[in-house]
């Protein structure tokens, strides 16, 4: 598919398309937003940079567009979870930005900021919300959100909500969701736990994979320097003082880390700041935006500060610290080469993180080159620190400290049970059916018995079969409405 023309999107969605110049669909968006549109929940392995936001964003504008119904006080038609407030804020504004010709509204909710704003404006009503979870929990538990009208779930990041700690939560609030929904699902790697959570979520799921992950790296000019520990922030300030190095994002292992390194790079004078969970709200916008600005050369962050950061234009990365998760390596030199621009990635090593380093070089499948100048290691490999004897900044994993919900203790999923509905009430349902009353998609679904956590098919083979949508769980608004103090967000 080459052209955006060629997927069935309504008007405003396509002039807010060619303004932004996006002419062809990338490949998760040509194969998703059909499949998204006929009402198929969907399984997309795809990393930040694929332009996976408008893969869920542009289907359910689509379908909101269509449907042209009003937005009610709490109770939103989609919900979008994101794990981090940047990503929750960067996919509010993309579905502000595609549906800028659409009378929709979008709202957030995300934590490391005072309540009221947000609980305003849930009260005026919005079509999206786009939450990170643990304030969206504690919004729920406030009785500022219901979820009993919503049509489609996107769950985005599921991967790297599972390493934050938040699978409480998720199962938490997965369970608050009608059955009859549409459900989409990102997780930038499919390791077993989140396919057992996606198969809790999804029924029938379209399958859609589009990062093998040793493509992804293939465009980037990966470097690794072989450095001694007490040498690291010299050649770290000797990299980003090279003529080619014009924006540069560099990783740290903890916040501490991330913090030193900006001391010391500033007092060589090269401007740094750091962004980190440590930081409020408005401290890491403050910081984004300096460097989306070129105010500032480089951005140093923690794995989980950096994730979902979209940055055109960031010519280098610099893994301060090999990531102990391989996993890592690739979401972080991901976050240059966007768009098919060039981009470098240097790796600095030290002999305690070569262990770490010959991880990431067999999940990726090739041996990283050296960089020019830098000879093999002769010395030994280190053996690897335990957690706890690393410096310390926390562990890269967050433990939920929230209580746990009244009664669900290793309870289902909440979506047993889900039998035919023949009132389907999706925005693909009802949106389409409005435009094509007779013989339309929807209607020739309805009533198809399918299973739950059936595997998925290929997205290359289109949906075959109809779609049973969900009956509505009994008693399901039965929701705690106790206030539960010290939610801290994300
Ligand atoms: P995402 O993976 O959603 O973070 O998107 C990565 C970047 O690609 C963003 O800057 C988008 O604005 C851009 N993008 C997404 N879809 C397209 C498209 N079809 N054509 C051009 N740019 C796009």
């Amino acid at each position: 598919m080459n052209n955006f023309n060629e997927i069935d999107l309504i008007e405003p969605i396509r002039r807010a398309l060619a303004e932004e110049n996006y002419h062809s669909p990338t490949p998760i968006q040509a194969k998703t937003i059909p499949a998204a549109l006929e009402g198929n929940d969907i399984l997309g392995c795809a990393q930040t940079g694929t332009g996976k936001t408008a893969a869920f964003a542009l289907p359910i504008l689509d379908c909101l567009g269509r449907a042209h119904r009003k937005a009610q006080p709490n109770r939103p038609l989609v919900l979008v979870l994101a794990p981090t407030r940047e990503l929750a804020i960067q996919i509010g504004e993309s579905f502000k930005i595609y549906g800028r010709h659409l009378r929709l509204k979008t709202t957030l909710v995300f934590g490391g900021v005072k309540q009221g704003a947000q609980v305003r404006a849930l009260d005026r009503g919005a079509h999206v919300l786009v939450a990170t979870p643990g304030r969206l929990l504690d919004l729920m538990d406030q009785g500022f959100i219901e979820l009993d009208q919503l049509d489609v779930f996107v769950l985005d990041e599921a991967d790297r909500m599972l390493d934050m700690g938040f699978l409480p939560d998720l199962k938490r609030i997965i369970r608050e969701l009608p059955d009859d929904r549409q459900s989409l699902f990102f997780s930038a790697t499919v390791p077993p736990k989140i396919r057992e959570l996606s198969q809790s979520l999804l029924i029938d799921p379209i399958s859609v994979n589009v990062t093998p992950k040793k493509q992804s790296v293939d465009l980037i000019d990966q470097q690794v320097m072989h450095v001694d520990r007490s040498t690291k922030i010299e050649t770290l300030a000797e990299i980003l003082s090279d003529d080619d190095v014009d924006q540069a994002i560099v990783f740290t292992r903890t916040k501490r880390g991330a913090n030193m390194v900006v001391q010391r790079l500033e007092r060589k004078r090269i401007s740094a700041v750091a962004i980190h969970g440590n930081k409020s709200q408005n401290a890491r916008q403050r910081a984004l935006a300096a460097f989306r600005d070129n105010r500032i050369q480089v951005l140093v962050a923690t794995d989980v500060a950096a994730r979902g950061i979209d940055i055109e234009g960031v010519t280098h990365v610099v893994n301060y610290d090999v990531p102990t998760d391989p996993e890592s390596y690739v979401h972080r030199i991901g976050r240059t080469g966007r768009a098919g621009a060039k981009g470098v990635a240097i790796t600095l090593c030290t002999a305690e993180e070569r262990s770490e380093l010959r991880d990431i070089e067999r999940l990726i499948g090739m041996k990283i080159p050296l960089a020019d100048g830098q000879q093999e290691p002769t010395g030994p490999i280190v053996k690897k620190q335990k957690a706890s004897q690393r410096s310390s900044g926390g562990g890269r994993r967050r433990q939920s400290s929230r209580p746990s919900v009244r009664g669900q203790a290793g309870s289902s999923n909440g979506r047993s049970g889900r039998a035919s509905s023949p009132n389907k009430k999706k925005l693909a349902a009802s949106g389409r059916q409005s435009e094509a009353p007779s013989g339309g998609r929807s209607e020739a679904k309805s009533g198809d018995a399918r299973g739950r956590g059936a595997s998925a098919n290929e997205a290359s083979g289109g949906s075959s079969g109809g779609r049973n949508r969900r009956g509505r769980r009994p008693g399901k608004n039965a929701r705690s409405q106790s206030k539960r103090s010290n939610r801290s967000g994300e």
